[in-house]
């Protein structure tokens, strides 16, 4: 059986890694972690504009690193594969960074600030 060719299955394995390779998408898919957020809430845990994270959302949906799900008002992005934040976790440690540190930062956090429904649950 023929060997799979090296160019090929490079172009899959950087396709992902072209989608999330920047600081901002980063950002996000830490503050997702292995839950599930609402464009509202990244906005109070990052401190960026709303249309600057939907921006990002848009590229990551697209490129199926992120799904969305409506429920009422709200639009919920979760990860469509949580094998990124091991991803992220290994690129981490090439800066030197403790993956206890990126696991503290990918836990699902609660912002008093937050009106969302994860964070103020009526
Ligand atoms: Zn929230």
């Amino acid at each position: 059986m023929k060997k799979p060719s090296i160019p090929r299955l490079s172009e899959q394995i950087a396709t992902p890694l072209q989608a999330i390779a920047s600081p901002q998408r980063v950002a996000i898919l830490l503050a997702i972690g292995r839950g599930e957020a609402c464009v509202c809430h990244l906005e109070t845990a990052l401190g960026w504009r709303q249309a600057y994270i939907s921006q990002h959302l848009m590229s990551l949906r697209k490129a199926d690193i992120l799904t969305d799900r409506r429920a009422g008002r709200y639009v919920y992005y979760r990860l469509t594969n949580a094998s990124i934040l091991d991803l992220l976790t290994g690129a981490a440690t090439l800066s030197g960074l403790s993956a206890e540190a990126v696991s503290a930062l990918i836990n699902t956090r609660v912002y008093p600030a937050c009106e969302c429904p994860h964070c103020a649950p009526t």
